[in-house]
């Protein structure tokens, strides 16, 4: 290893047992390009000035590793629209190594459409460069929005194109995340387990690698493994609460897209939704609406419910207990989720912390977006300027085209929230709502604008979104060039009424 890469050190998933990874193949693309390099992150992983060297480039392309190291890709299991699995994996990525930031975090290096794995089967093992950009800008906002993500290092060009129904530019995104272990990893090792019949070996190896990586406070303790579990149920609870009070939609919540260290992992056909509906599904092949927005929780809940399945022979050696703690853990959810949406709620509405009254209100809330087709983030935005001291015509608009009843509900929504706010501490609750309440999303119609330039070799929209969103409580600079303004919605022509997987 030489030292321009000195700082990405060997992965500990090589310590686990020798099923869950294979050797992935180096298959070195024709014109490696770095497409962005993510200085700010590098920054904060401590890496070094200068770190984008050329044999950085040739490694994080799916070109060779530097002299001695191997990528590799990991095995996993999971249902996908609740269809179970149990032969999935890493297909076309592989982990390259960790990074020990200076906060003390390990963190994976992980690279994704760097070719075909032992676990590609059918698939080609590429990926797209609007697929990658798009998870760039996605989880970058997510970053920005204070939201637990994993984060994006890097997209490379390769230079190849890749087929889908036409050919596209081909490219590599170097994911950064805590963890890579899946929902669907546990699902591997309790399905290995069974097969095999040795007892919960592979499960208890894996269930040890997350406590010792994520939860070293638990290591040594009796019950490490419901504490390593309740800890998982709590994150997801926090997570997904986050996800509802900034409208983000998944997209596909398969249990192999749930992580144990509760970061949002894969970014495929996510949205950010425009005009309010509880039901909005943007992904062009969730035909049944199962990760629609209103689902979120209750799926979460089920992908957890899969993952006590898998550690309830280490929960306690009597089965019917093991199943009780599960059973008393996973009801945690509900009330874990309850209470991080309305702390959301009632930050992003300004409300006074815990006040009684504010439940009925926010059940009034979901209610009056409801059915008005009000766009999400603007409500939010335009109350927050009412609450600066704006006049109400702003918000109001927002609900011009509803019928006369929600306009009038609107109306009374706004005297009812004056009601609730009054009092001495209003400026303090109002700088709550400012660092709450995002001014800059990556709205669908940008994205893809963005995306199309970027097929065409025009990277400027992608980079002028991607600097927006980071900062997205900012009050932009107002935009010289009205079609340049990030904030606003779509106009009817420009929605986009769905979001497609385009590997
Ligand atoms: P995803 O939909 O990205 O969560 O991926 C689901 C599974 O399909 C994972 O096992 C991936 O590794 C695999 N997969 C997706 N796209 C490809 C591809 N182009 N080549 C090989 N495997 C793939
Ligand atoms: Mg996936």
């Amino acid at each position: 290893m030489t030292a321009s890469t000195h700082f990405l050190r060997e992965t500990s998933y090589r310590a686990l047992p020798p099923e869950f990874f294979a050797a992935a193949p180096v298959s070195p693309p024709p014109a490696p390009q770095w497409v962005v390099f993510n200085g700010a992150l590098a920054a904060e992983l401590g890496l070094p000035e200068g770190a984008a060297t050329p044999e950085l480039l040739e490694w994080l392309s799916g070109g060779a590793p530097p002299q001695g190291r191997e990528n590799i890709a990991l095995a996993y299991a999971g249902h996908q629209f609740g269809q179970w699995n149990p032969a999935m994996g890493d297909g076309r990525a592989a982990i390259a190594g960790e990074i020990a930031a200076p906060d003390g975090a390990v963190y994976d290096v992980h690279l994704k459409g760097s070719g075909p794995t032992k676990f590609a089967r059918r698939g080609d093992g590429r990926a797209t460069l609007s697929s990658m950009l798009r998870e760039y800008i996605v989880s970058e906002a997510m970053a920005g929005l204070r939201i637990p993500t994993t984060r994006a290092l890097a997209v490379v060009a390769t230079g190849a194109p890749v087929y889908r129904e036409t050919p596209q530019p081909g490219a590599v995104l170097t994911r950064i995340a805590r963890s890579h272990v899946r929902v669907g990893t546990f699902q591997y090792a309790a399905n290995e387990d069974a097969r095999r019949d040795q007892g919960p070996l592979l499960t208890k190896a894996l269930a040890d690698h997350c406590i010792a990586r994520l939860y070293p406070e638990f290591s040594g303790q009796p019950d490490r493994y419901l504490r390593l579990y309740a800890e998982v149920v709590a994150r997801q609870a926090r997570l997904v609460a986050q996800w509802m009070a900034v409208g983000f939609i998944h997209g596909v919540m398969n249990t192999d897209n749930m992580s144990v260290s509760g970061e949002t992992i894969d970014f495929g056909p996510c949205a950010f939704m425009d005009s309010f509906n509880r039901r909005q599904v943007y992904s062009s092949i969730d035909n049944d609406g199962r990760y629609a927005f209103n689902r979120q929780a209750p799926i979460a809940a089920w992908n957890l419910a899969r993952l006590a399945e898998c550690l309830l022979p280490l929960f306690d050696a009597d089965a019917d207990v093991a199943l009780i703690r599960a059973e008393e853990m996973l009801e945690s959810f509900r009330p874990a989720y309850g209470a991080a949406l309305a702390e959301g709620l009632e930050r992003k509405l300004g409300l006074k912390s815990g006040d009684p009254a504010n439940e009925a209100f926010i059940a009034g809330l979901w209610r009056l977006l409801d059915g008005s087709n009000a766009d999400f983030t603007l409500f939010f935005r335009r109350l927050t300027r009412v609450a600066g001291g704006a006049g109400d015509a702003d918000f109001l608009d927002l609900f011009a085209q509803a019928d006369a009843m929600t306009r009038e509900d609107a109306a009374r929504f706004l005297s009812d929230w004056r009601g609730l706010t009054a009092g001495e501490d209003f400026s303090a609750r109002l700088e709550l709502m400012r660092a709450a309440n995002p001014i800059v999303i990556p709205r669908n119609h940008r994205v893809e604008q963005a995306l199309a330039a970027a097929n065409q070799g025009d990277l400027q929209p992608m980079q002028r979104l991607c600097a927006a969103v980071k900062n997205p409580f900012r009050e932009p600079a107002a935009p010289e060039n009205p079609e340049d303004d990030l904030e606003a919605p779509p106009r009817p022509e420009e929605i986009v009424q769905a979001t497609f997987c385009g590997t």
